[in-house]
């Protein structure tokens, strides 16, 4: 996956401001933040979106969800409360194709869905 940017954040080519990384999960702020806290929280290893998510390539997810756990608390928002959200595809809104959960918070968040 050479030509993915996400990828390349992993690979250390281009540069993100990291606030957690593990063996298999990487965040990293979000370079057009929509919240005071917005982070991008993915797993190493590339999955194109969610629809892409079988039997094999799903054994990352709880460590996605353990990671989310630890940048929310360390950043001090595990308790005020926080939003996951994934875009799935064209119309759901993705636009990098990597599996990314936006972990946003740091503010009351509005309850538009749509
Ligand atoms: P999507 O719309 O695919 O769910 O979200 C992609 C997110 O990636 C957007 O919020 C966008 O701001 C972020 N993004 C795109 N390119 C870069 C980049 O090079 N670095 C960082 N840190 N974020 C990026
Ligand atoms: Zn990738």
């Amino acid at each position: 996956m050479s030509e993915c940017i996400f990828c390349k954040i992993i690979k250390g080519d281009i540069p993100a401001k990291v606030v957690y990384e593990d063996e298999k999960v990487i965040a990293f702020e979000d370079i057009n933040p929509a919240a005071p806290i917005h982070i991008l929280v993915i797993p190493k290893q590339h999955i194109d979106c969610v629809s892409k998510i079988d039997e094999q390539n799903s054994k990352v997810l709880p460590d996605v969800f353990l990671a989310i756990n630890k940048v929310a608390k360390k950043l001090g928002i595990d308790e005020r409360g926080f939003r996951v959200i994934v875009n799935n595809g064209a119309e759901g809104g993705q636009v990098v194709y990597h599996l990314h959960f936006h972990l946003l918070g740091g503010k009351t968040l509005g309850s538009l869905i749509v």
